[in-house]
């Protein structure tokens, strides 16, 4: 059974907790897309951590985590972060990586900063972790796959190839130290010693665990809105973000994914530029924000504090359905008790019309928030493990926004722990 993990907006929905939570039941957590661009933040019993590369499956012992072929691997990056955890007494994780993942070159890095650099005021945000270099080679055919670090004299011609095309750019667009194909071959042949212990063909394992009645699940990053296809385009990332792409990702076939549990955050947090319709700015912005999440909402790869809005029902009402969402978990709610009054963005005016149909970018631009307000219920409900104990408002909110995005929402999260949630039965179906 495959079911996938993946969030409806713009990413920092609380994937990482549901994926930490439901990972108890799981044997197998893969990655299948983006990079060390984004993280999860997992609060446990070993204590808060933020996981840029690997699964949140890591802290259970029984568990194998994968990083599938479609991610973006950094392999320092990696094998730092196992090192971070297992330096807090968390046991060393089971890891594969994909023999078919492609490795982030430190030039990509490099490209990110200096493309940055040179659109200045007019730059996308970038994390800066040469994800949109790296993917723009992967699709321009000179990547390099994990595989090829063990196959030196392949390497060698290419790098030789790859570094002509880089050099011309970095000299006259750029105006940049040029890169040496010698000195990348020594960093490459680094990158192949640590990785080494971990390759594996990924997708014959998981056809095999899949033949065995295994348990997996696949971790998304991001969400359906910075999807390069489905979101807000070209304020997106550079790999899909979507469940269908969990299967490609993955290498298993699509019937398998069973269950898509999409993650929706309580308010709207974004990072980054694009349109936000529904965000709040000033005093309003700054308490959501400082109450948010757990510890703040503030960027978990840069610190950049977030911008900050309210439920988003267009929004997220769109990115159910590209996720192809089976069940909702409603993350973060926990954090609303303190308003007496709950703003929630039910429609877009778009030129005077109103739709509850997420439009492409220009139109998205002119949309102005069509807000309804929905009474707080003014008391902390962490702790509470009963849908039914929840006060009246609280269970109002969560059915108003069930109903307006039209999937259900089976798992509501009170807190940012393991134990913090509550299942719902009935949700709509
Ligand atoms: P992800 O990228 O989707 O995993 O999201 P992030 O980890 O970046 O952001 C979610 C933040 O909310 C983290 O700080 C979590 O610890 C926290 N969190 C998750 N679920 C809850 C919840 O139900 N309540 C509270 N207060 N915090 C939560």
């Amino acid at each position: 059974m495959v079911k996938a993990i993946v969030g409806a907006n713009w990413g920092d929905e609380g994937k990482g907790k549901i994926t930490d939570m439901l990972a108890k039941e799981a044997d197998i957590i893969v990655r299948f897309q983006g990079g060390a661009n984004a993280g999860h933040t997992i609060v446990n019993d070993y204590g808060k951590f933020a996981l840029h590369t690997l699964p949140s499956g890591v802290f259970y012992s029984h568990t194998t985590n994968i990083i599938g072929n479609g991610v973006a691997l950094d392999i320092p990056v990696l094998i730092q972060e196992i090192k971070s955890i297992t330096e807090r007494d968390v046991p060393a994780p089971k890891i594969l990586v994909s023999d078919r993942a492609q490795i982030v070159m430190p030039y990509h890095i490099l490209f990110d900063q200096y493309e940055e650099e040179r659109l200045g005021g007019k730059s996308f945000g970038s994390t800066k972790s040469g994800i949109a270099p790296f993917y723009s080679d992967k699709f321009a055919k000179i990547g390099f796959q994990v595989s090829e670090l063990f196959e030196e004299d392949i390497l060698k011609d290419k790098l030789k190839r790859v570094c002509e095309t880089k050099n011309i750019l970095l000299q006259h667009l750029y105006h940049k130290p040029l890169l040496d194909p010698e000195e990348l071959l020594r960093t490459l042949q680094e990158y192949r010693d640590m990785i080494a212990p971990y390759v594996c063909d990924v997708s014959l394992f998981l056809d095999k665990a899949l033949k065995a009645g295994k348990n997996i699940l696949l971790e998304g990053q991001l969400g359906t809105l910075k999807d390069p296809d489905h979101g807000i385009y070209p304020m997106v990332t550079s790999s899909s973000t979507l469940a269908a792409y969990g299967a490609i990702g993955a290498g298993i076939a699509p019937y398998e994914i069973q269950k898509i549990i999409t993650v929706c955050k309580a308010y709207s947090s974004a990072v980054g530029a694009g349109a936000f319709v529904s965000e709040i700015f000033g005093e309003e912005a700054e308490e959501l924000r400082r109450r948010g999440g757990d510890g703040g909402e503030y960027g978990a790869k840069t610190g950049r504090p977030r911008r900050m809005g309210w439920f988003d029902c267009v929004a997220s009402k769109y990115g159910c359905r590209l996720q192809g969402t089976t069940d909702v978990a409603f993350t973060v709610l926990d954090v609303l008790g303190y308003l007496d009054e709950i703003p929630v963005c039910v429609g877009y005016e778009i030129d005077g019309v109103v739709t509850t149909d997420f439009p492409t970018t220009g139109k998205l631009e002119k949309a102005k928030p069509v807000l309804k307000i929905l009474p707080g219920w003014k008391e902390d409900i962490r702790g509470i493990k009963e849908y039914g104990d929840l006060p009246e408002s609280c269970r109002n909110y969560v059915e108003f926004i069930e109903e307006q995005i039209g999937y259900p929402i089976t798992m509501v999260s009170n807190g940012p722990g393991r134990e913090d949630i509550i299942y719902r039965k009935s949700g709509l179906r």
